[in-house]
């Protein structure tokens, strides 16, 4: 790979230019959504979807959730309304099918 603005070689894969420090590939910026998580759940999900989104340890999520049940009892309440509202984080897709290669046709004279 070849920096963008100052042309360096890089054989191995890196994230910025050590020389000028410009980005060299964008990281793939996954657009994240609150959703229920389907492979961390207890009851619904809710706790494992908040915190996946919020990259923290859904026990740690878990842990206040039940604190705030315990103690202030609208933690409950919270929990049902947030899995009514949070949509169920979609199935996990298949392995992208392999893109064929040679496939584009060949520029017309
Ligand atoms: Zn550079």
């Amino acid at each position: 790979m070849f920096c963008p603005r100052c042309g360096r070689e890089y054989r191995e894969t890196v994230n910025f230019c050590c020389q000028c420090g410009a980005a060299m590939s964008s990281p793939p910026t996954a657009e994240r959504k609150l959703t229920r998580s389907r492979h961390d759940k207890k009851i619904a999900g809710v706790c494992g979807g908040l915190g996946e989104y919020l990259a923290v340890d859904p026990t740690l999520v878990r842990l206040i959730w039940l604190i705030a049940v315990i103690f202030g009892g609208t933690g409950l309440l919270a929990y049902v309304i947030a899995w009514i509202v949070m949509p169920q984080e979609p199935e996990p897709k298949p392995a992208p099918a392999p893109v064929s290669a040679g496939a584009q046709p060949a520029p017309t004279p």
